[in-house]
């Protein structure tokens, strides 16, 4: 998938600084999600990490990204699909958490539809599932 930062910013309707291409670059640079501490690291040179917790809002809100806590309830990020808009996340795929590389990815995976019982109105269902990624695999089975 080919991610043109100021273009997602412009369809969104969001004024574009070099701080918030920067971190969407740095998002869209690998298809796996990326924790906040990892993008802390990374940009930390130049954005602060208030400026940064606020862009990532921002970007959650208006349907840019989705975020995804890891087994350690870290949130981590990935870029939203394009039927995504701003409060109405469409992100209902499976993620999938490697215990061995801690990596969170995106998976091609749709969660069933889930019934709720009368009265209750879910806006949002995470279905992560845990265990050893494609890449971890291959890597034992070469040892
Ligand atoms: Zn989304
Ligand atoms: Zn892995
Ligand atoms: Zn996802």
């Amino acid at each position: 998938m080919h991610i043109d930062p100021v273009n997602i910013l412009k369809d969104h309707d969001l004024k574009h600084t070099k701080q918030r291409v920067r971190v969407l670059e740095e998002i869209a640079l690998d298809t796996v999600a990326i924790s906040q501490p990892e993008l802390e690291k990374k940009l930390g040179k130049e954005i602060d990490r208030v400026t940064l917790y606020r862009i990532l809002n921002t970007y959650e809100d208006k349907g840019i990204l989705h975020r995804i806590m890891d087994m350690n309830g870290t949130a981590n990020y990935a870029i939203c699909s394009s039927s995504c808009t701003e409060h109405h996340h469409h992100d209902e795929h499976v993620h999938f958490n490697c215990s061995n590389c801690q990596k969170i990815y995106c998976l091609d995976v749709k969660i069933p539809s889930i019934k709720m019982p009368p009265g209750f109105t879910a806006s949002s269902i995470n279905t992560t599932a845990y265990g050893i990624c494609e890449k971890c695999s291959a890597g034992m089975k070469a040892d």
